[in-house]
């Protein structure tokens, strides 16, 4: 069920989120040694946390719909007592002292967290084949990725191993996971979710986001984990609008832009064939399309691997073995210390991206990459900007493919080409969702991805839940057990 349909049956008391708490752990029990969505189950802490939503169900004082929700985070997301590994070695051993803001609101809204999910090393991937804890599996085929970084969030909701999830997008990491998986995966506007708690990637680019079965899930999560948090410098202060009231409105009478560029060379014909009939269901729909140009595509993703490895290199420089999870023993003195620390505990990607993102930033270097990448970022801003200006939503395709096998893309730039169509909106900060929009004949699932303008993720919810209305996508599940 979703994570509305078990409010509904808690209300109806034909269950009880103890119940539906241990349904999942069951679950996660039985399928999760082949998907490996989770690094860490918290059965103590969930079963918990169900005991005291069932007695306020009970007494007819839930404190909202997601009183009770079954939910996962990914391991990026610091949870207190609860160790967070970020998919690294280097932080194996690490129990966070305090909970990051995301996961205070989602049980303060009495969410019972089921645990944490698997990713990419440090969020450092498109596939979840760089975790340290080995890959997570994609529920449509067992043989393909599911994704990535994120791809423990989106495979536990595909699976349903979880009812909903949080995930981090820094240049695609909830979007192309969701697209992947076929659940519905929405990175906010840069600023709109508080970063407190989240370990550090790319700071100018991290944000939180969630994983979901549906809109209407959807929007009930951003309404949870949305609004301003002191504690991060970066989060907006301003008002959090009721997603789920915005769901009604329908699209007729919406612009929708069409980029082109986003229909262009390498991408896979099956994709681009769901995208356009998804686009002609919105026509049909009242929506009004109108062709645009983006012509600053093709620079997004040369911006985006040398912004995202510069800032790397400098959030990473905190695991020095002094202060957190992994230390070498036996080096004379700090400098070997801190070398054998880092050499031992950072997977390849990651020193790859520390590498290229010091050199970028060294005295010499540092105009010639860094400096201009900040200005082509802003290039790229503008171009997405005056095409919001024009059109209410972009709609396009998540990812240039489907799904693709394990270890398929062993070279770095072939997988770094996977974020063709989601670095852009993460550069200019736009909110972007990402749905399913059919299957290719393989039977994997397409993602079509919807582009905002900045805090207008109410008009995103509204169009993938007009177009989940108007589709039977949603019926079909995948046959893992
Ligand atoms: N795949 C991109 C990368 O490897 C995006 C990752 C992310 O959004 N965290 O950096």
């Amino acid at each position: 069920m979703t994570i509305h349909e078990l409010a509904e049956a808690y209300r109806r008391g034909e269950t009880t989120p103890s119940a539906v708490a241990e349904a999942h752990l069951a679950r996660i029990a039985a399928l999760d040694a082949k998907v490996g969505a989770f690094l860490t189950v918290t059965r103590e802490r969930a079963l918990a946390a169900a005991a005291a939503a069932d007695a306020r169900w009970r007494a007819g004082a839930p404190r909202g719909p997601l009183d009770g929700a079954p939910l996962a985070l990914k391991d990026v997301l610091c949870t207190k007592g609860v160790r967070t590994t970020c998919g690294s070695r280097i932080l194996e051993g690490f129990v966070p002292p305090y909970d990051a803001t995301v996961v205070e609101r989602l049980e303060a809204a009495g969410a019972v967290l089921l645990g944490k999910t698997n990713m990419d090393e440090f969020a450092m991937g498109s596939s979840t084949e760089h975790s340290a804890f080995g890959p997570t599996r994609n529920p449509w085929d067992l043989g393909r990725v599911p994704g990535g970084s994120s791809g423990g969030s989106a495979a536990a909701v595909a699976a349903e191993l979880a009812a909903g999830a949080l995930g981090t997008d820094t240049g695609g990491s909830v979007r192309q996971p969701a697209a992947f998986c076929g659940v519905v995966g929405l990175k906010p506007t840069y600023g709109r979710v508080s970063r407190y708690g989240l370990v550090a990637f790319a700071s100018s680019l991290d944000q939180v986001g969630t994983f979901a079965r549906d809109a209407r899930d959807t929007a009930l999560l951003l309404g949870a984990i949305a609004g301003h948090d002191p504690r991060d410098a970066t989060s907006v202060d301003a008002p959090v609008p009721d997603y789920t009231a915005a769901l009604a409105g329908g699209v007729r009478g919406l612009c929708l832009g069409v980029p082109r560029e986003y229909f262009g060379e390498g991408i896979d014909p099956e994709v681009a064939r769901a995208v356009r009939e998804a686009i002609e269901t919105l026509r049909g729909l009242g929506a009004v399309t109108e062709d645009v140009s983006l012509p600053t595509t093709d620079y997004g993703i040369a911006v985006y691997y040398v912004l995202a490895p510069a800032e790397a290199s400098s959030n990473l420089a905190r695991y020095d073995g002094v202060k957190y999870g992994l230390r070498t023993p036996g080096a004379k003195d700090l400098i070997e210390m801190e070398s054998r620390t880092r050499a031992a505990g950072f997977g390849a990607e990651v020193k790859r991206r520390i590498m290229l993102g010091t050199y970028a930033l060294s005295a010499g270097y540092y105009d010639a990459y860094y400096g201009r990448a900040q200005k082509v970022r802003t290039l790229v801003r503008r171009d997405l900007e005056a095409a919001l200006a024009r059109v209410d939503v972009l709609v396009a395709p998540t990812t240039p493919g489907v799904a693709f096998r394990l270890g398929e893309k062993a070279d770095p730039l072939a997988m770094y080409l996977n974020d063709v169509f989601t670095v852009p909106t993460s550069l200019a900060g736009l909110p972007a969702v990402s749905l399913r929009c059919g299957f290719s004949a393989a039977g994997l699932p397409v993602g079509l991805q919807l582009i905002g303008r900045a805090l207008d993720e109410a008009t995103l919810l509204r169009v993938a839940h007009a177009y989940e209305q108007a589709t039977g996508w949603l019926a079909r599940r995948p046959a893992l057990a």
